[in-house]
């Protein structure tokens, strides 16, 4: 029986499955343990189950040392340094596919947002101000005939164009391995949509002369990891009208304090990391993430590991 550091309540059975087999210490609280308790907790655990908030690099590795397998509650595992745990034999588990359709939703739901202003729109009705019907209120844009620029063309990348064909649009994507070169993309792009890793690569990859390059008219959404946006960049093109709109799911920094300065910005939906958020999706990813540890610590290959590498040999 191995012990097992959960960092946070899971929907689903998966805690009941991994008390089943191991001794499972589960972080009550709704926010994530402090970094130190973190660490404290993993140096009395076999394995761990992170989110995608807590932080596990090559320092957090040699506090807690040995352990035998890290299951990330997410597909990116940006938040482990993967080239560590594999020089330290850990295996490190993610949950890729199970929230491609979810994440895609979300992804079309900001973009839609955006195109039609329903935040100004709903805002205006809360407020009282209903304006009497007229030709000119909340003029939005096109979504059909439109050209969605899709920057990073994976799993759920290609979902979102899926999406996109649905609704009459005119795709164009943007990877390493084939495309559009970004420039292009974001010059011929009606709406942006980002789907690609945070990667030291993709850091700060949309700055002001990628906002520059974009239409007055496009709409930027991200819900891949906010790092990938400049956020100061952002709030000035919008500000200036070098575009016309952004919808993120997720920023930096994240959380987004109420009085951040990009919360000024006009024509910015925001909503707080909710792509995967739904309940089946989320299940669904508990039970990846405890097949995962399970596997691990029966001496078994995880089913989903983000770092084959670490079985070589
Ligand atoms: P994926 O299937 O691995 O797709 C990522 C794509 O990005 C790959 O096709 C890759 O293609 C491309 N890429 C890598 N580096 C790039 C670069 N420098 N420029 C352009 N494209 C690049 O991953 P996925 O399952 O679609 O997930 C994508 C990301 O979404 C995750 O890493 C995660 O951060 C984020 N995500 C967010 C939420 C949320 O709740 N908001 C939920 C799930 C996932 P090449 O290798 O050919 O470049």
């Amino acid at each position: 029986m191995a012990r097992i550091y959960v960092t946070r309540h899971l929907p689903g059975t998966a805690v009941e499955r991994l008390r089943a087999a191991h001794d499972v210490d589960l972080w009550p609280e709704d926010g994530p343990p402090p970094h130190d308790e973190l660490v404290a907790r993993a140096r009395e655990a076999d394995a761990l189950l992170t989110m995608l908030t807590d932080r596990i690099d090559a320092d957090f590795l040699r506090a807690v040392e040995p352990l035998r397998a890290v299951a990330n509650y997410a597909v990116g595992t940006d938040n482990v340094d993967l080239d560590a745990c594999t020089a330290a034999g850990i295996p490190v588990g993610n949950t890729p596919d199970v929230l491609t359709d979810a994440t895609a939703d979300l992804a079309f739901a900001l973009l839609l947002a955006a195109a039609r202003r329903i935040r100004d729109a709903d805002e205006a009705v809360r407020s009282g101000n209903w304006p009497t019907w007229s030709p000119g209120a909340f003029l939005g844009q096109d979504v059909a005939g439109a050209t969605l620029g899709i920057v990073g063309y994976g799993r759920i990348g290609k979902a979102v164009a899926r999406r996109g064909e649905g609704f009459g649009m005119e795709i164009i994507h943007n990877s390493r391995s084939g495309g559009a070169s970004l420039d292009e993309l974001l010059e011929r792009s009606d709406y942006v949509s980002l789907h690609a890793p945070l990667t030291p690569e993709t850091r700060g990859l949309i700055g002001e002369r990628e906002l520059a390059l974009m239409k007055p008219t496009a709409i930027l959404i991200n819900t891949a990891r906010g790092e990938l946006v400049q956020t100061r960049a952002l709030e000035r093109a919008l500000k200036d009208g070098a575009i016309a709109g952004a919808a993120l799911d997720v920023t930096d920094p994240e959380p987004l304090p109420a009085d951040h300065p990009l919360l000024t910005a006009p024509n910015l939906t925001v909503v707080p990391h909710i792509g995967s958020a739904t309940r089946t999706t989320r299940e669904k990813m508990s039970d990846m993430a405890a097949n995962n540890l399970l596997a691990a610590l029966a001496g078994e290959r995880m089913p989903y590991c983000a770092n084959p590498e670490v079985y070589d040999g």
